[in-house]
């Protein structure tokens, strides 16, 4: 039987004793755990080096609300550009974009007729309508704001 190498490690917060939940060795030697306050729920995330001899779980300086909006942003947009690439290979400019979403958004056209009309796929044009696709252009007021 291995012998647990976890140390005792307590609530940053509080100072209750934390427990792990999780726990990844993703990277050799390494281990990293997930652990919970029981007592406020505060959770952080330790790293043990396996390949150092005695080395404990040290804490992982979680990260801040701040941080985690700014790389969650910067995740959609990247999202938002790798979906309009695709977008791109089917040929709506902008322009077009904007209309399809002006005569979806208003109940001018079905979504198989506007397909039909931008020599497009369904789903282009239901992308476009929820939004998965060119969130970033706005459906105009009307067709003559193009
Ligand atoms: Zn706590």
């Amino acid at each position: 039987m291995t012998k647990s190498t976890a140390s005792k490690i307590y609530c940053p917060k509080c100072g209750y004793q934390t427990h792990t939940y999780c726990c990844s060795s993703r990277r050799p030697n390494t281990k990293i755990r997930y652990r919970k306050c029981r007592k406020c729920d505060t959770r952080i995330r330790t790293i043990q080096r396996l390949d150092v001899v005695g080395a404990v779980e040290e804490i992982q300086p979680s990260r801040t609300e701040e941080e985690i909006n700014q790389s969650r942003s910067e995740l959609c947009s990247k999202y938002q550009r790798g979906r309009r690439d695709a977008m791109n290979q089917i040929k709506l400019t902008e322009r077009d974009v904007a209309e399809i979403k002006f005569l979806i958004h208003n109940d001018i056209q079905t979504q198989a007729y506007t397909a039909m009309q931008y020599g497009v796929e369904k789903t282009a044009i239901h992308r476009i309508a929820t939004g998965a696709c060119f969130a970033d252009v706005p459906t105009p007021r009307s067709l003559a704001d193009l």
